[in-house]
């Protein structure tokens, strides 16, 4: 695999580059942390550090943080361990019961400046797996064929495990910062809780306030043995759900009255499965579709560049929502059905039947627009749809004008060889919407170059993690973070 090869080429590449960016006066053994060796050769050179962080992974993946309950204290606790060993003190900062998040700060001054600040961002939690479908245990951290198995490998413990490697190399490194870096893990992102980043936020901001983050939300692309593009979250789409509540007359199934609200249940839920949003195109989306254009096949790539046009731009939608539900998903509000709850006993008609709505709206659009569209589309008196509390709140995109996005955008493309990078928005959330509401330039970027094939693991079965593109992984995060943080 050729991004294998590179792991070696690059970590060279970036002990000069660390060494380029040393002051004279500094290129003498630093003063290491307690236990470390004062070693400068090692400055940078993330080769070893990856073997290191494969252990953290494991043992992440061993503390079952399925969420709920989450339990991500005995993460905190885990990875406030490892950060003392470096000589690194860090903060548990209690969210709930059993619930924290863990914060730690390298700093640049005596002062922290947090428009400055670079905040590396992972959650601990992860969504349950279904052992009796997997072909390993989901928490016992198998290495097979070249890959570590179990749940989180890529959502989000391979994250975490790079964000500690990136940042225990820069301690390391023990080199001048010209901004304060700061790792913070959180909890309850899968499920969005009584622990999530909001309620971190609104308790602790002041210890991790910062300009500027790195965080989930965007994807090295392989396809065909190499990179294809990478995709740098600057945008999510923002998640609500909607209750759909039949109700009619309850009574023996023996007799059964044209009031079922099991199938006005049905048919409202049929009529909406076929509605598809009108398209509303973000200018991040824009930006995608532009810089994915030259990358697909000729006939793809021009539906992408008609987008906008107002000949061919309706065409082309239809074109490219077809081909890939992401793309789809991209261009448009969703919605999509994903539960049903009615009936106590077979011989029995219920008086009510619900169905949950899993909507993601494009940032801007409103979820009483949705709901009065629906209404009118579903036409029944005996359905009602009721927002459910808790839905997402939009954030004003990240910039793409921005220094960090700069550095993030050079490093991807040199580390994998020329690959385009592009602003993605995202269809999933993360914890980035919080932070950009508070002023965050917050960028999504899983550092592993991962397949398709990969990424369908992830809340899937057998989710997994191919270990050479963990440690390209660490290699490229590595870079990005010594790079704003040491240079500028
Ligand atoms: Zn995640």
């Amino acid at each position: 695999m050729i991004w294998y090869r590179m792991v070696r080429v690059s970590a060279v590449a970036f002990t000069a580059l660390l060494a380029a960016c040393l002051p004279v006066a500094a290129q003498v053994a630093p003063s290491a942390g307690p236990g470390i060796p004062a070693n400068p050769t090692r400055q940078g050179d993330t080769t070893g550090i990856s073997k290191e962080a494969e252990i953290w992974l494991a043992d992440l993946i061993k503390i079952n943080t399925t969420n709920p309950p989450g339990n991500e204290q005995a993460t905190a606790k885990y990875v406030a361990g490892v950060l003392e060993k470096e000589g690194i003190t860090s903060e548990i900062l209690e969210i709930a019961p059993g619930r924290s998040a863990v914060v730690a700060r390298l700093r640049s001054a005596a002062m922290a400046d947090p428009s400055k600040s670079l905040l590396l961002v992972a959650h601990m939690d992860v969504v349950a797996a279904d052992k009796s479908r997997w072909t390993v245990d989901p928490f016992g951290a198998v290495i097979k064929d070249g890959y570590m198995y179990g749940r989180g490998t890529i959502d989000d413990k391979g994250m975490l495990a790079a964000n500690l490697a990136a940042f225990i190399a820069l301690k390391r490194a023990n080199l001048h910062l010209t901004r304060d870096v700061i790792f913070l893990a959180t909890a309850d992102e899968e499920n969005g809780g009584e622990a999530n980043i909001k309620i971190l936020i609104a308790k602790y901001w002041d210890k991790f306030a910062a300009g500027f983050s790195i965080n989930e939300g965007g994807n090295v692309f392989m396809k065909n043995g190499k990179v294809m593009y990478v995709g740098v979250q600057a945008s999510e789409k923002v998640a609500a759900n909607i209750d759909v509540v039949a109700r009619g007359t309850a009574g023996h199934a023996s007799q059964p009255t044209k009031d079922n609200a099991v199938v006005h249940l049905a048919t409202a839920v049929s009529k909406i499965g076929g509605y598809s949003a009108p398209v509303h195109l973000t200018s991040i989306v824009r930006r995608y579709f532009e810089g994915l254009a030259p990358l697909e096949d000729d006939e793809i790539g021009k539906w992408m560049r008609s987008l906008d046009t107002a000949d061919r731009g309706e065409h082309a939608q239809k074109v490219l929502s077809g081909a890939s539900p992401l793309w789809n998903a991209m261009l448009r509000d969703t919605i999509a059905p994903t539960m049903l709850t009615a009936g106590v006993a077979n011989n029995v008609i219920p008086g009510e039947a619900r169905a949950n709505l899993n909507v993601r709206m494009l940032p801007g659009d409103t979820i009483e627009t949705i709901v009065a569209e629906l209404a009118k589309l579903v036409d029944d008196p005996q359905v009602k749809l009721e927002v459910k509390p808790n839905g997402g709140l939009a954030a004003p995109p990240s910039s793409l004008e921005s220094d960090f996005y700069a550095v993030i955008s050079k490093v991807a493309s040199q580390e994998f060889a020329g690959a385009p990078v592009l602003p993605f928005q995202s269809t999933w959330a993360t914890d980035s919407s919080q932070l950009r509401l508070h002023n965050v330039q917050a960028y999504g970027l899983v550092p592993f170059p991962l397949t398709d094939e990969d990424l369908k693991r992830m809340h899937g079965d057998d989710e997994r993690i191919p270990l050479a593109a963990f440690d390209k992984g660490i290699d490229v995060l590595a870079r990005i973070v010594a790079e704003f943080a040491v240079t500028r």
